[in-house]
């Protein structure tokens, strides 16, 4: 099966080169050009297998050029390092609502689950190219460190990533900056997220950098670490009684990737009836699905730092889909986003969307009350990410059946999880010594031109 750009102009491609290649040279995103389908059949065979075996089915229709004993391999090893033997347990909360544990990973957030897939596939593939990629990355917080962790030591990669200089919290920032790996380069910059995602984008927009130092990405808008979340969506709805019911889930949701995973498991055949796009106070999404209106507006430091995103990245993919997969409505958008700030859709392709997506914001106090409700009602403490989705599923889906997703461990945001519920949770044992590890760190101004040649001096050859 081969891959198209959302804007129409670049070359469809294979798997694996969709894979190196991150972001199409148009400026679209990847994305299938069929969904694989699972018939109920499918879903029943599904059933109880252990977590690499399920996901090494599902992964693979969308992964042609890999073999299913290699791809098995690949999830056995991706997977029985998480310390959960369910690797993503499903907790119940109450009737009809359970929570999706997705942070059991070496980092504590839900991106594990997919970068530690997308480390072991390019490892795979540079060894049978011979190639070495550079990789860039930006992030607000979890990420980097995801990113990071899945490709230390490994030596055909060599990894820059970009952090806002003091814009991420101390257990995130030495998350990534203890990892002393010769090939992993952390770089705070002086300015915001944005900055860092702008010259992110500037960096693979410049095509002659971008193949002078083979440059790959590890941003949601690989597809591959999309493709890798669907898995968690089926063997999540199967545990929960799919596919002889449907069930609704609902998702702290920024650059839109994680959400749109599960648009993708709903379009392969996965019984699911509506996916809740859960935001924080910065609520660009919600007003979509409220209006139409696709707006920027300003970003605002939340409790859920991850969701602190006003142009979600992923969400073109969805765009391409109700724009009747037409690269040039796709097109005009984004141009209009960037000149004017944003675009509406048509009345019917928000009617599409609205066949399966709801949305909800949950401001700042409503997060803070609801880690407190869960505390007081059965002892367990919530992240704030985790929280704003769990409102969400509360105030619209009461009665269920319907899944949120846990994205964060509550140790990663201590200081907001003890001011909602008393409690200071601890890291993990085997992070207990985060605070007294080596930091390297270098610090660069909001530049392309120093950024690229930072790269070019520290990368391997
Ligand atoms: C990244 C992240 C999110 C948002 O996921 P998207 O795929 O960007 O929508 C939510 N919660 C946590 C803890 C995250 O790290």
């Amino acid at each position: 099966m081969n891959y198209i750009s959302t804007r129409g102009q670049a070359p469809d491609l294979a798997f694996n080169d969709v894979l190196l290649t991150g972001l199409a040279r148009d400026g679209g995103l990847y994305v299938p050009q069929v969904w694989p389908q699972l018939s109920h059949a499918d879903l029943n065979a599904l059933k109880g297998l252990p977590y690499a075996e399920a996901a090494a089915k599902i992964l693979q229709p969308f992964m042609d050029g890999i073999s299913h004993d290699e791809l098995l391999a690949i999830t056995e090893a991706t997977y029985e390092i998480f310390p959960d033997p369910a690797v993503a347990p499903l907790r119940q909360l109450s009737e009809g609502h359970w929570l999706l544990e997705l942070f059991h990973g070496p980092t504590l957030a839900f991106k594990d689950m997919a970068m530690q897939l997308l480390g072991r596939l390019f490892d795979r593939e540079l060894a049978r190219r011979k190639q070495r990629i550079t990789i860039i990355g930006a992030t607000s917080g979890d990420t980097g460190s995801a990113a990071i962790e899945a490709c230390r030591d490994r030596d055909a990669i060599d990894i820059f990533i970009l952090h806002p200089q003091g814009r991420v919290s101390e257990v995130q920032r030495r998350q990534m900056t203890t990892v002393l790996a010769d090939n992993v380069h952390n770089i705070a910059i002086e300015g915001t997220f944005d900055d860092c995602q702008a010259l992110l984008k500037g960096a693979f927009n410049d095509l002659p950098f971008r193949d002078e130092v083979a440059l790959s990405a590890v941003n949601s808008i690989n597809w591959a670490r999309v493709v890798a979340q669907v898995v968690y969506y089926v063997t999540a709805a199967l545990a929960a009684g799919a596919p002889d019911r449907k069930v609704s889930f609902a998702v702290p949701t920024g650059n839109f990737g994680c959400v749109f995973a599960g648009y993708g498991a709903a379009m392969m055949g996965l019984p699911i009836d509506k996916l809740l796009v859960a935001t924080n106070r910065n609520d660009i999404l919600h007003r979509f699905f409220q209006t139409g209106g696709y707006r920027m507006d300003d970003v605002f430091a939340t409790q859920s730092p991850s969701m602190d995103i006003q142009v979600a990245s992923n969400f073109e993919r969805l765009l391409f889909d109700i724009d009747g997969r037409d690269g040039a409505v796709v097109r005009e958008q984004m141009a209009a986003l960037t000149a004017h700030g944003g675009f509406d859709v048509a009345p019917a392709a928000l009617k599409q969307a609205h066949e399966l997506f709801l949305s909800h914001r949950v401001d700042e106090a409503a997060t803070t009350a609801t880690i407190a409700e869960v505390y007081a009602e059965s002892g367990l403490i919530i992240d704030p990410h985790t929280a704003v989705g769990l409102r969400a599923a509360r105030d619209l889906l009461p009665q269920g059946p319907v899944i949120t997703l846990a994205t964060a461990h509550p140790a990663k945001f201590p200081d907001a999880v003890e001011k909602a519920c008393g409690q200071r949770p601890a890291l993990p044992a085997a992070m207990g010594d985060l605070y007294e590890r080596e930091e390297r760190c270098a610090v660069l101004p909001n530049d392309l031109g120093v950024l690229q040649d930072h790269v070019r001096k520290l990368r391997r050859a």
